[in-house]
């Protein structure tokens, strides 16, 4: 099948071309979930001829496994997710969110918060709010001096404290997911004044994503809709940081048997790699899930020959209705 290279052109891009990504956290192997996540991501960057960058987000350290990492490039390369320039590691860039930090200390938007989970929890039970299940709670804003200014003690790790964002006394967030169309979150209501470094020294993921994005800068992020609650906060960050906003596409869940979400935590089994059949098994499901249609089912057919049947597939969808999903 040969695609015509007119076909993969889409004049839309930003000016310095599209540039997309992967960002695994390798707190395991990929599963059917995180497959999807690449897989689109993946195929919306080569519909647009543009790069696929693969970035581990190994910050959480408590949290990865080792080995998890390698295990992530193997897995994606048996299923010829290849990608462009390469590979970072988040725990190797700490200087970059160290700067950010001290660029928003220098802004007056940055404090220092002793609050315990139980503290928190406490202070809402006092305004009469209830912790409810499964939900972040939010930051009652228990730290926040009245008036905030520059702290000298911001690399002090032995003070054991985390360090806040102040939002506006009004943050209202409005975006246009590329599949789920419009979307506005609050986040004063719905999240507070958040933590971009923790007590325990580790930078937050808001804070390092936000960052990595734009130093590579990244121009559509395409990811699972797990992580859409987080949309609102990194682009507010963005716009504090003056970074550009990049383009937003949310892709559907992996659910399970239970309807829950499949992740690690759920012990989602690992995808199957072995060889080339199976890894075209899990590319399928995988596509599946995206709704890609109408791709060729036959046995002797190549994962390259899949991969680019699956591209056409996407792109069309685009050129339908604008929206790949
Ligand atoms: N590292 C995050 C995760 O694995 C994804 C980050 C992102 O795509 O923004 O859940
Ligand atoms: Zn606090």
């Amino acid at each position: 099948m040969i695609l015509a290279v007119s076909d993969l052109q889409n004049p839309s891009f930003p000016a310095g071309g599209y540039r997309g990504r992967f960002a695994p956290s390798p707190t395991g192997p990929l599963h059917a979930g995180s497959l999807v996540a690449a897989l689109g991501s993946w195929l919306d960057a080569r519909y647009h001829s543009g790069k696929w960058l693969l970035r581990i987000e190994d910050l959480d350290t408590p949290r990865c496994i080792p080995g998890a990492d390698q295990e992530i490039l193997q897995q994606l390369l048996s299923c010829g997710l290849q990608w462009d320039e390469t590979v970072t590691w988040q725990s190797q860039g700490q200087e970059r969110y160290e700067k950010a930090l001290e660029r928003l200390n220098g802004l007056l938007c940055l404090y220092p918060c002793t609050c315990s989970r139980q503290k928190i929890t406490n202070a809402l039970a006092a305004l009469g709010i209830e912790p409810i299940r499964n939900q972040e709670q939010v930051y009652p804003s228990t730290c926040r001096p009245p008036v905030i200014g520059q702290y000298s003690d911001l690399q002090n790790l032995d003070l054991k404290q985390s360090w806040r964002l102040a939002l506006p006394s009004t943050c209202q967030i409005n975006f246009v997911d590329l599949a789920l169309g419009p979307q506005n979150q609050n986040i004063c209501e719905q999240v507070g004044d958040f933590v971009l470094r923790r007590s325990d020294g580790l930078f937050s993921y808001q804070l390092a994503v936000v960052v990595d994005d734009a130093e590579q800068k990244i121009s559509h992020i395409v990811r699972g809709q797990d992580l859409l609650s987080n949309t609102g906060r990194q682009i507010h960050l963005q716009e504090v940081l003056s970074y550009p906003r990049p383009q937003y596409l949310h892709l559907p869940l992996v659910l399970d048997e239970h309807g829950e979400k499949l992740s690690k935590q759920t012990l989602a089994s690992k995808i199957n790699t072995q060889d080339d059949k199976q890894s075209l098994t899990e590319l399928r499901k995988a596509g599946a899930y995206l709704g890609l249609v109408d791709l060729p089912t036959g046995e002797n057919i190549s994962i390259a020959e899949w991969l680019l049947a699956a591209t056409q597939a996407w792109g069309a969808r685009i050129k339908h209705k604008s929206s790949p999903l």
